[in-house]
């Protein structure tokens, strides 16, 4: 009998698992008892939806049995089996490899994480055992097949004799070591408690045969030795118990075990609605974002159980592209188990549940919001980019109910703050909300707009994502006060009088801006004084819908077709260098152009834009330093 190699990625997590100093070996029992729960889920499914197989869920059990003496633990099940094709493509090549994947991208972690906190699957089983056998027959099948590996050197494949379909996994059990006492496994007291540690909600009896004492027939105090039969697991699933008869520890456990995260969820949210429809759901709000969030590779959606039988494992129609970070599982005896996937969207009974799913995340998330703002905010941090994009796409219809969790950094103590918040302490002088756009909050704070602002003590709210200015445009404002970009040309907080005094200004130089727009050619839209600056000589604003920074982000964008924002270059009326232009334009016109070639770079420059020609901007400088 030849002996095949183990595909190169098994082989990898194999070695880990055979070299393995983690200290909770125990859940390669979890492991094993899930996959032999998953290929009775399997047989169950396929039972109900193929035709009548005649068979019921309390045919149905796993067993474990342990032999000291030939140091044997063995795990069997009469789930759907496999055939000799699939126990190679199975056992031979790793499937889950998003485990992997994650151990490349932190290859200086220890083994010890990964297995933890991973589900890892069958080879577990090699970190207490050195040698395997599984021995299968699949369902509807005839023949059965052994498959047999000692670990690394490959494995062997070979017909036998099994009068039922289903799996047996035998482990032999390795030689107790100093540091190590394998032998722990093979006592019925370990496995019980493992198994109402990891396994207690399997929804199928795990069974073992238990070593007892019990009242020799006819005597009232004297025992004898017996066997019994025992189920270990109590098979109530977890979303199905109350929530008082749930610790924290069994919710976090299950998360990481079914949903693969390493780090503990923000906010668990466990519901049982009764009426309209009846359904139970157990979600999670990850603390983190999964290394794919913001990928087209990330798929959204619950798993969806039918009376506890799972029919699908992603229903992306159960949550809407907002709270698409949500993980977890919505259980419902009203949903038809045959249900296609075309069927579904168009089922009632789903949309009416991803309708109070939405609202039971919306609330749930508020609290967290008002409880735990510190939590909220590492929330935030990680799928706050999620809800802005909410906010903005599908023309804002969902802008009402995401607002509230919305959270942006304001200049008053440089925290992220509500817009509730913002509103609340707004000066009674103060009709808008006022925000401002650019790479970092340190740059903002450098533009010349925010001056005129923090005079009046207005709060400012930084937009430092791609996004934001998007979602702020679509929301348009917030209990009625209006959002207002403070680089727009027109924010002006000067009174009616000073107004007016500039308008003057501005027509008594008519000239004299006319000449400076002339030279400075298409890059700007007008050049006007302005009094909204006090120290710096000049700003960049922008005039209607598009600002600077929406330019900058629609020309990042792949096809873009070279969107510009109308610009407005405003010199500071009271700066000692609009005197100077004043006297420029009587003394020499001809000197004008130049100095407003070298204002609007300096002004694109505040602005954090490329100055389009350098060189000639260098070579006037350099002319007036020399006069
Ligand atoms: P996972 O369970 O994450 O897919 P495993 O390494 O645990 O990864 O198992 C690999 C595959 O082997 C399973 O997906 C399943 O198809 C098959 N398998 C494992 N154990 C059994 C079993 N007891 N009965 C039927 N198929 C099984």
């Amino acid at each position: 009998m030849r002996t095949k190699q183990f595909k190169a990625e098994s082989k990898k997590l194999l070695d880990m698992m055979i070299n393995s100093i983690y200290t909770h070996k125990e859940i390669f029992l979890r492991e094993l008892i899930s996959n032999a729960s998953d290929a009775m889920d399997k047989l169950y499914y396929h039972s109900l939806t193929d035709g009548n197989t005649g068979l019921s869920r309390s045919d149905l059990s796993i067993r474990i049995d342990v032999d000291k003496e030939n140091r044997t633990l063995t795990v069997s099940d009469n789930g759907c089996g496999m055939t000799a094709e699939e126990l190679e493509q199975n056992l031979g090549t790793i499937a889950r490899s998003g485990s992997l994947d994650f151990k490349k991208e932190n290859e200086k972690q220890e083994d010890v994480d990964i297995i933890g906190q991973f589900g890892v699957g069958f080879y577990s089983a090699f970190m207490v055992s050195d040698c395997v056998t599984v021995v299968s027959r699949a369902f509807g099948s005839g023949e059965a097949w052994k498959w047999t590996s000692k670990g690394a050197d490959g494995y062997t494949v070979e017909p036998c004799e099994k009068a039922e379909n289903g799996t047996v996994v035998t482990l032999h059990i390795k030689p107790d070591t100093e540091d190590e006492d394998y032998s722990t496994f093979l006592e019925t007291y370990t496995i019980s408690s493992i198994v109402k540690k990891y396994s207690d909600y399997i929804r199928y009896p795990i069974r073992m045969d238990v070593p007892t004492k019990k009242l020799k027939e006819g005597s009232e105090d004297e025992y004898e030795d017996t066997i019994e039969t025992r189920t270990l697991n109590s098979m109530v699933p977890i979303w199905k118990k109350n929530k008082n008869e749930v610790t924290e520890e069994e919710y976090e456990s299950f998360y990481r075990e079914k949903f693969f995260d390493y780090e503990k969820p923000a906010k668990v949210i466990h519901s049982k609605v009764e009426g309209a429809v009846t359904y139970s759901a157990l979600l999670y709000i990850p603390s983190h974002a999964p290394f794919d969030y913001y990928t087209k590779e990330y798929e959204k959606g619950l798993q969806l159980y039918s009376s506890g039988v799972m029919i699908m494992e992603k229903c992306a129609d159960l949550l809407p592209d907002y709270f698409s970070f949500v993980r977890g599982l919505v259980d419902s005896e009203d949903l038809s188990l045959n249900i296609s996937r075309e069927m579904l969207q168009h089922d009632m009974q789903l949309k009416v549940i991803a309708k109070s799913l939405e609202k039971k995340i919306r609330a749930e998330l508020k609290k967290l919001l008002e409880t735990d703002r510190e939590a909220y905010e590492k929330f935030f941090s990680a799928f706050g980019m999620q809800l802005k994009y909410g906010v903005y796409e599908h023309y804002g219809q969902n802008k009402e109910a995401i607002q509230d969790l919305l959270l942006f950094v304001s200049s008053a103590e440089k925290k992220p703050v509500t817009l509730a918040e913002y509103v609340a302490r707004m000066p009674e002088s103060q009709s808008d909300i006022y925000y401002a756009c650019g790479e970092t909050v340190d740059k903002i704070d450098l533009l010349p707009q925010t001056e005129q602002l923090r005079d009046k003590g207005y709060e400012i709210l930084y937009m430092t994502e791609n996004v934001d200015e998007f979602a702020v445009k679509m929301l348009m404002e917030y209990e009625g006060k209006p959002f207002k970009n403070i680089c727009a040309d027109s924010i002006d907080l000067s009174t009616d009088e000073e107004k007016q005094a500039l308008q003057k200004t501005n027509e008594d130089a008519k000239d004299l801006l006319g000449k400076m727009k002339e030279a400075i050619g298409d890059g700007v839209q007008d050049v006007r004084f302005t009094n909204k600056l006090k120290n710096h000589p000049v700003c960049l604003t922008s005039e209607g819908e598009l600002s600077v920074e929406m330019e900058k982000v629609l020309n990042s964008l792949p096809n873009a077709g070279g969107v510009r924002a109308k610009l407005i270059l405003e010199i500071n009326a009271s700066h000692p260098v609009a005197q100077k232009l004043q006297s420029l334009a009587a003394s020499d016109p001809d000197a004008l152009g130049d100095y407003a070639k070298i204002l609007y770079a300096q002004a694109r420059l505040i602005e954090g834009m490329p100055v389009e020609n350098p060189t000639e901007i260098s070579n006037l400088i350099c002319d007036i330093l020399a006069k």
